[in-house]
């Protein structure tokens, strides 16, 4: 699918971007006609975003960025401001989603909050601030569908998705009038480096499948094309909304 959404002459950030949703994400960004600042901490992704990006006949720069640094965060959003003149649409993008034994480990729940929720909130408190003063923009956070249903498995990425949809609802009330719109993503299983683990394993891929009504694991681009609808024009009136993109995986 290659739909133009109409951004033309604005800005967008996604952070994340050097694989998967991410790096789907900025190529419909750039199909869309926006410049497209590619953030990651993978640095060897981020260039092959680009790339492709330019590529295709659109407009690219990089910025490494670990989203758990508030130092990094500000530096990634000056970053875009310096290079493509503003900031218009943000998607928040960047995880980690880790399958360990001891999920109650202090040091693995403060690592995939720091990432997860904390990095989400840095990103949001900057890229407002820009977007205060240039008029107002949207912002796209991505959740997971581990944000709206419990995990038995995983209690900080359940904790810190559920964290990114208030942090979607609380921006959209915060930056309504000011013409700034905030909205989160929640993906069902989505093939990607994050889940390659899982579909390489046939049985797993089979459960997995078979979990999902619609018998199949979503697309990096059918995410892509969901975040890119919402930060556009078309979406002028969706805000604080938690847009699910699953196959119906939540809808019994
Ligand atoms: P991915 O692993 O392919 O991409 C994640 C990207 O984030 C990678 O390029 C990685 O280098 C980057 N990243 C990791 N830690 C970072 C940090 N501290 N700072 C900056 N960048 C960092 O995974 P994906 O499936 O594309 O995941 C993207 C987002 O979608 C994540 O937030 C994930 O939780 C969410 N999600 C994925 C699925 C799925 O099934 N794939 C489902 C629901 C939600």
């Amino acid at each position: 699918m290659a739909i133009n959404y109409g951004l033309d002459g604005k800005v967008a950030l996604v952070t994340g971007a050097g694989g998967g949703i991410g790096r789907a994400a900025a190529e419909a960004f750039a199909r869309s006609g926006a410049s497209v600042m590619v953030s990651d901490v993978n640095e060897a992704g981020g260039a092959e975003t680009v790339a492709l990006i330019e590529a295709a006949g659109g407009k690219a720069a990089f910025v490494r960025c670990d989203v758990s640094n508030a130092e990094e965060v500000k530096a990634m959003v000056a970053a875009t401001v310096a290079s493509f003149g503003g900031l218009d649409c943000a998607f928040n993008n960047a995880g980690i989603n880790r399958i360990t034994d001891d999920q109650y480990d202090d040091a693995i729940w403060e690592r995939d909050i720091a990432i997860n929720l904390s990095g989400v909130m840095r990103c949001m408190r900057e890229e407002a601030a820009v977007m205060l003063q240039n008029g107002g923009g949207s912002i796209v956070n991505t959740a997971s569908i581990n944000g709206l249903v419990g995990n038995g498995g995983q209690p900080a990425y359940t904790a810190a998705k559920h964290g990114v949809v208030g942090l979607a609802r609380h921006g959209a009330l915060r930056w309504a009038k000011a013409g700034i719109r905030v909205n989160a993503v929640c993906p069902g299983v989505i093939e990607t480096p994050m889940t390659a683990p899982l579909v390489q394993n046939p049985e797993m891929k089979a459960l997995i499948d078979g979990m999902t009504p619609m018998g199949r694991m979503g697309q990096a681009s059918e995410i892509a094309e969901a975040v890119v609808w919402l930060c556009s024009p078309a979406a002028s009136f969706v805000t604080g909304h938690a847009m699910v993109v699953d196959g119906g995986a939540t809808a019994f």
